[in-house]
């Protein structure tokens, strides 16, 4: 009852009142010419509006014409047929057309738009009584648009760029694993009783090279940070944008334009492929209790959609299979004790001369000791059942008992439905009456469900993204990583942690990509960093966070090594001498590392003084955000001057102000300056996270932005190349800000002069 009431704060369902409301809160939007906005709400309407009403077609129509402004035409095209399809009112239609036939000329679709063209005359001339002035405003445009679509035609066709479609193969392996298909054939797969599973290099490996390459088994999108709105307040509907409204539900890609599940207002995907993959895989069950999800958080829907995931492979009896062996009851058991560790593997096929160590089984592996992205492998990631406190196992058990009661009320539990989810859930709901054996499915599911709650904490890996912060139309773009969804990605999570790993992993939609971030030796082994990174966290922190929440004590080299300077705490949170800039130490009382100097000061007065800078360097950022640079430049100045007396000059809040003060002269227009402050924060980033860091590629991004802004050409070339450089190693060639660079690249040399070369 409960878990009911919290369910009901969150607006899961479709009410008929909502369409009309976004609606208008998107047209006010419009009017302001806020496109991007005017979009989301124009979604939002979509999510909530039933198929097949003037509600829904209404609302695509709208959001066309808002993705028509912001020149995404081939979007705008798909929300002109939906709103059709949903029945667009006959009245209404020409001006829709006309926007079809612009977005089609200004694609070049010729031949398409001047069949529009024409279609659009006919039922002008089929109704001569439309004499009002609205049509004869739109008469006007589609003349001007035939001239237009003339001009357009009397230039010669050139074939639009084609470019390179070696792209996908290219993302690839260069050779796979035979062991692990979704590995290279770099890396092999080894275990002992003290580390577990691991993986190792069988060759020496080059900073860049691709060593990971796969897709989540199960993937979930953080629904975002935003509490649920309770009702009473404000408007009765959310008009906060959130992660949920601008990416696809199944694949992660960023889009404007989504197509809500017809069944429910949270669930919404890029196309109408998403839609449907989506709900033949797991939605048609998890759509009717979407809020309790939402109520029991992400973990819990993650391990819900894996067992939903599980039905589909080898006809649905992994599962069945997995638990029957050892029966329901010992599914959860402690490592040591589980009988599953004892399956007789069959380890057939050739083994290489020292595959010793291969001969034990690995669990997770195949009878032919293949390591695959599957649920056999997902099954057998530790579940830490004996390390978990009892309180977090009984939240956990609650949770999953709590969601198979309601999956048995909503009596959805059934074989996977080929259900359209356009047609309403109605028949499937009948279909689910006629599945037998309901309820002992249910248990198996419950069992295993439980199991992955418990691996989570330990195997759960967050996909992000960079996100652009601040507004669109600024020209230098600050970023930030969010979190994207919660997944499982099973080759991945058999890297042990180091907080200096030696890999770097990023992510394209659903796909996570670990490249090697150094040089490994042949032998060594591959290396990822679970999240305490030496450059981010603490030593007495990390090994904190590692114990409480993974479960060992890390030994790693950089732990190794710092465990020395205990009680100095990190570079780039020390002070310095107000007299002579030395480092300051010690605990309570700092002081100077120069003898001769004998400075010394009480850490809290020290810290008292940093709280009040970042509390000044705040307001500055408020007054950046505002664009009241007059007021923001000074303030900044003022936090530099304060900064230099008394914080070391790699600490991160040095970096902040000259990062802050760039942003400042790079909205005024100032180059020049807004050059010379990034690289004083350049220098701070370096210091701390390593001229090779990925933290180092996006402040080197940042700076190629500006002087490629300033046409400081020869400056913008070099930034661009040493940018290059270092995101490679971490991103690959198919990077956002990689694609950027080399955009502005090929710009920059078509306008620098060619030396020597001949003057026209
Ligand atoms: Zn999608
Ligand atoms: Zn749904
Ligand atoms: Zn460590
Ligand atoms: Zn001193």
């Amino acid at each position: 009852m409960f878990l009911k009431r919290l369910s009901r704060n969150y607006l899961v369902g479709k009410d008929p009142r909502a369409p009309l409301f976004y609606r208008e809160q998107g047209n006010k939007k419009f009017q302001e010419k806020e496109y991007m906005g005017a979009t989301v709400f124009y979604s939002k309407g979509v999510s909530h509006s039933r198929p097949n009403t003037e509600d829904i077609s209404l609302c695509y129509a709208n959001r066309s014409a808002a993705l028509f402004r912001l020149g995404q035409y081939e979007a705008c095209l798909k929300d002109i047929t939906r709103a059709q399809v949903h029945g667009y009112p006959e009245r209404l239609q020409h001006k829709m057309m006309l926007r079809k036939a612009e977005c089609l000329v200004t694609l070049g679709r010729l031949q398409e738009a001047s069949q529009a063209i024409s279609d659009l005359e006919g039922s002008f001339t089929a109704r001569p009584t439309l004499a009002t002035p609205q049509s004869q405003v739109l008469q006007k445009s589609l003349s001007r648009l035939k001239m237009k679509l003339q001009e357009k035609e009397n230039l010669i066709e050139t074939p639009p760029a084609v470019l390179s479609t070696a792209c996908e193969e290219d993302m690839g392996l260069r050779e796979r694993s035979e062991q692990i298909p979704s590995a290279s054939s770099s890396v092999r797969l080894c275990t002992d009783p003290l580390k577990g599973r691991y993986l190792v290099a069988t060759e020496d490996i080059l900073p860049g090279q691709l060593l990971v390459r796969e897709d989540a088994f199960v993937s979930v999108l953080n629904p975002g940070e935003l509490p649920p709105l309770h009702h009473g307040l404000e408007s009765e509907w959310d008009t906060r944008v959130t992660n949920g409204d601008l990416y696809c539900h199944r694949c992660l890609k960023r889009t404007l334009a989504t197509v809500p599940c017809g069944g429910c207002s949270y669930a919404k995907y890029c196309s109408q492929e998403c839609l449907q993959q989506a709900w033949h895989l797991y939605h048609s069950i998890e759509c009717s209790v979407g809020g309790l999800l939402l109520t029991l958080g992400v973990f819990c829907h993650v391990a819900l959609r894996s067992t939903l995931l599980a039905r589909f492979e080898e006809s649905g009896q992994v599962l069945k299979k997995l638990c029957g062996k050892i029966g329901n009851k010992d599914i959860c058991l402690p490592e040591s004790k589980n009988p599953m560790k004892k399956f007789p593997y069959d380890l057939g096929g050739e083994s290489g001369e020292n595959d010793k160590s291969i001969e034990t089984p690995i669990p997770g592996c195949d009878t032919n000791g293949k390591y695959e992205n599957n649920y056999n492998a997902v099954f057998n990631l530790l579940p830490h059942t004996e390390n978990h406190s009892p309180e977090h196992k009984f939240v956990c058990a609650l949770s999953v008992s709590a969601l198979c009661k309601q999956l048995e009320e909503s009596s959805m539990v059934e074989e996977s439905s080929l259900q359209a989810p356009t047609t309403g859930l109605k028949s499937s709901k009948l279909e689910a009456a006629e599945t037998p054996a309901l309820c002992a499915e249910l248990d198996i599911w419950g069992v295993a469900m439980l199991r992955h709650m418990l691996q989570l904490q330990c195997n759960a890996q967050a996909i992000t993204t960079i996100q652009q912060t601040g507004s669109e139309e600024r020209i230098v773009t600050d970023s930030r990583q969010v979190r994207l969804a919660t997944a499982v990605f099973p080759v991945t999570s058999l890297l042990n942690h180091s907080c200096s790993p030696n890999t770097s992993v990023t992510f394209i939609s659903t796909v996570a990509c670990v490249r090697a971030s150094q040089k490994i030796g042949k032998g060594q082994e591959i290396l990822h960093c679970y999240g305490p990174h030496e450059s981010r966290m603490a030593v007495a922190k990390r090994q904190q966070k590692l114990r409480s929440q993974y479960f060992f004590d890390c030994t790693c080299p950089a732990c190794q090594n710092e465990k020395h300077r205990i009680g100095t705490g990190p570079r780039w949170e020390g002070f310095c001498c107000n007299r002579c800039r030395t480092p300051l130490q010690g605990s309570n009382v700092l002081s100077c590392g120069n003898t001769p100097c004998m400075e010394s000061v009480r850490r809290d007065h020290l810290d008292s003084r940093l709280q009040d800078l970042q509390q000044q360097i705040g307001m500055a950022q408020k007054l950046l955000r505002k664009g009241q640079l007059e007021q923001a430049v000074p303030l900044l100045l003022g936090c530099q001057r304060e900064a230099e007396r008394f914080l070391c000059e790699e600490h991160t809040v040095m970096g902040e102000v000259e990062d802050n003060l760039a942003q400042a002269y790079a909205a005024a227009g100032d180059w020049q300056k807004s050059a010379a402050h990034l690289q004083k924060s350049l220098r701070v980033v370096e210091l701390r996270h390593g001229p090779s860091s990925i933290e180092m590629g996006h402040e080197l991004f940042k700076l190629a932005q500006v002087f490629f802004n300033g046409f400081a050409i020869t400056e913008a070339l070099s930034t661009i190349q040493k940018a290059e450089k270092v995101l490679l190693i971490h991103c690959g060639p198919w990077d956002d800000e990689i694609q950027e660079l080399q955009k502005m690249k090929s710009c920059l040399l078509d306008l620098s002069p060619i030396p020597g070369g001949p003057s026209m």
